[in-house]
């Protein structure tokens, strides 16, 4: 398995070619042909001498992913399965608009936080995603889609947080102006609430787009939800969320997916209001996307709007997120537990 240079700074690649004996200039061509123009071979990468396309192609990849499918929806959303080096396969979702193009991308192979109303979860942690396999889905997506990558977040499958090295590395290469260039405030964490990984992160004072997904704001529903709240109840979490935005002076954003009967009564709208009264921070309302053998659904349209005025009337920015790519999967981990069911029944 060659080198994956996708996941190394310009620095690191002019550590390399000039330990080959090249020019350190060299090492931004090889950048830009990467990061730039989205290149999946050496052998676009014209302004190099054949000599040294030859070494990279022996010792390198610039692809650290293979496309495996891609399901498109009415709505312009694509989701994408791609498989690793090692034959494990993951998921990352193109969400196009007018002004902007976003894509959701995994850090882990599975997710070991066993939230009960995820896909990914079913699958239970495999690996870590290391940076160059992060960097690689806005690479291969962008080339795929032919178009500019405005924003990227962190919300496909995994836990970004419980792999904290490789997540900041990618978010470092992903925002490298001679590179991808997608800004600080483009760029979104998603956290299921790893609290000492909080703190680090606002000690780095990076001023990135911080998410935590509530869900709950007793902890009585949210360990029944999340049994990460179990380690990092609402007592240790809200205290470092509130610290990051001080640190950072950035808006936090809250992630609540409405689940029918189990967080969705007005009584939680109202306990949610006061959890978050007074902080710099906003409500981002998710519909569950049903998973199939858990059995819980969402709250009807009505009901959820219900739930987004109670939040409104007592001041909380909140927004209610539209369903997008409802017809393929669309929730974090679904193609790909779909495909391991298809081959698992094609095996029996
Ligand atoms: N592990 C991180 C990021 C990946 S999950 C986290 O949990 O925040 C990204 C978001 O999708 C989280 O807010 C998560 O709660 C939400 N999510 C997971 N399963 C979902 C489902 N079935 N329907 C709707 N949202 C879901
Ligand atoms: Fe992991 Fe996030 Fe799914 Fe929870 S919701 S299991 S943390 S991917």
């Amino acid at each position: 398995m060659g080198l994956p240079l996708t996941g190394m700074t310009e620095a690191e690649i002019g550590e390399l070619l000039t330990g080959w004996g090249e020019s350190r200039y060299r090492a931004r061509q090889v950048w830009e042909w990467i990061h730039r123009h989205l290149a999946s071979d050496f052998g676009e990468m014209t302004n190099l001498p054949l000599r040294l396309r030859g070494r990279l192609a022996g010792e390198a990849v610039v692809d650290s992913l293979a496309l495996v499918e891609r399901q498109a929806a009415s709505d312009g959303t694509v989701k994408y399965l791609f498989r690793l080096q090692d034959g494990e396969t993951i998921e990352s979702v193109w969400i196009p608009a007018e002004d902007r193009g976003t894509v959701c991308v995994s850090t882990q192979v599975g997710c070991g936080m066993g939230c009960r109303f995820c896909a990914t979860a079913l699958s239970g942690l495999r690996r870590n995603l290391k940076a160059a396999e992060i960097v690689d889905q806005v690479r291969l997506v962008s080339r795929d889609i032919g178009r500019r990558v405005t924003n990227v977040v962190f919300m496909g499958m995994g836990e970004p947080l419980a792999n904290y090295e490789e997540t900041r590395r990618s978010l470092l290469l992903l925002h490298a102006p001679a590179g991808l260039n997608i800004g600080w405030r483009h760029l979104t964490v998603s956290t299921s609430g790893l609290v000492p990984a909080i703190r680090s992160l606002a000690e780095e004072r990076l001023p990135l787009t911080l998410a935590v997904s509530l869900h709950a704001a007793d902890n009585k529903t949210r360990t029944r939800l999340m049994p990460i709240n179990r380690r990092y109840p609402l007592e240790e979490l809200m205290p470092a969320c509130r610290e990051w935005v001080v640190k950072t002076g950035r808006r936090l954003t809250f992630e609540y997916v409405l689940i029918s009967g189990i967080n969705d009564s007005l009584r939680d709208a109202r306990r949610l209001s006061r959890l978050l009264a007074g902080m710099l921070a906003h409500v981002n309302l998710i519909p569950l996307n049903p998973v199939s053998g858990i059995g819980w659904q969402a709250p009807p349209s009505a009901r959820q709007e219900a739930f987004a005025r109670v939040l409104q009337e007592l001041g909380i920015p909140v927004t209610l997120r539209q369903e997008r790519g409802a017809e393929i999967d669309a929730a974090c981990g679904q193609l790909r537990r779909r495909r391991l069911l298809e081959v698992a029944a094609a095996e029996v």
